[in-house]
């Protein structure tokens, strides 16, 4: 596959900045039935060592435009299992499709539980199955509300040539993170809500503790609801 976006900057960078070290085809079923074919990137030198990864979706984007990026953090019960706990799952099948249309990449972050591991989001999932709520959890256990970092998604996009994006997010904090970066945010486009009765008070904490853009006035239709 062509590369879709123009890599910056071409000359002058320095050896040890990151850099994608492999690129791969990855063909993907899109919930809505469509078959399209992914390019699956992998990375060197990011700044803390760990296996993110970068998917390209684009086939009918003209090259040069201003890309569509949904930065996801990994959620191995949502994205995985289809976790109605939280809104990752939904999240991740919204963007696939949103981003094979429009042209962009997933920048999918090997940071589980907001930070804090897979086994310490199921402590934390027992404290709320108690009573408190996702950042008071992790509080009791010793972490912050968000430990989640974004400065190694601005890190994936200089490996990629990407210097301007469309952030698909409902997310600010993911947005000042990135600028911080030296990332050219044009817009911020936001995700659908994707509400239940199983992840209703997991997003009104959200709201509550992050200002995330999220509508969840109680006369919403409940989407996706099992
Ligand atoms: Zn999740």
């Amino acid at each position: 596959m062509a590369r879709l976006f123009p890599r910056f900057p071409p000359a002058g960078s320095e050896r040890d900045q990151p850099s994608v070290r492999n690129s791969v085809s990855l063909p993907i079923a899109l919930a809505d039935g469509r078959m399209v074919v992914g390019r699956m990137h992998s990375f060197d030198g990011l700044s803390d060592e760990g296996e993110h990864f970068a998917l390209e979706l684009a086939p009918r984007t003209l090259s040069g435009a201003v890309p569509l990026v949904r930065v996801h953090s990994e959620c191995v019960t949502g994205d995985v299992l289809g976790s109605l706990r939280c809104d990752c799952g939904a999240q991740m099948r919204e963007a696939l499709q949103r981003i094979h249309d429009d042209g962009g990449f997933i920048l999918y972050l090997r940071q589980e539980g907001r930070g804090i591991g897979l086994y310490r989001k199921l402590d934390a999932y027992r404290l709320q199955e108690q009573g408190l709520d996702t950042f008071s959890a992790n509080r009791a256990l010793g972490r912050g509300d968000d430990e989640r970092r974004f400065n190694v998604a601005a890190e994936m996009l200089s490996a990629l040539g990407v210097p301007r994006i469309r952030l698909l997010s409902n997310n600010p904090a993911k947005k000042l993170q990135l600028i911080d970066c030296g990332i050219a945010v044009d817009t911020m486009e936001l995700t659908g809500v994707h509400v239940s009765r199983h992840n209703r008070s997991y997003l009104e904490a959200k709201v509550l503790h992050t200002q995330h853009q999220i509508a969840l006035d109680s006369e919403l239709p409940e989407k996706q609801v099992p």
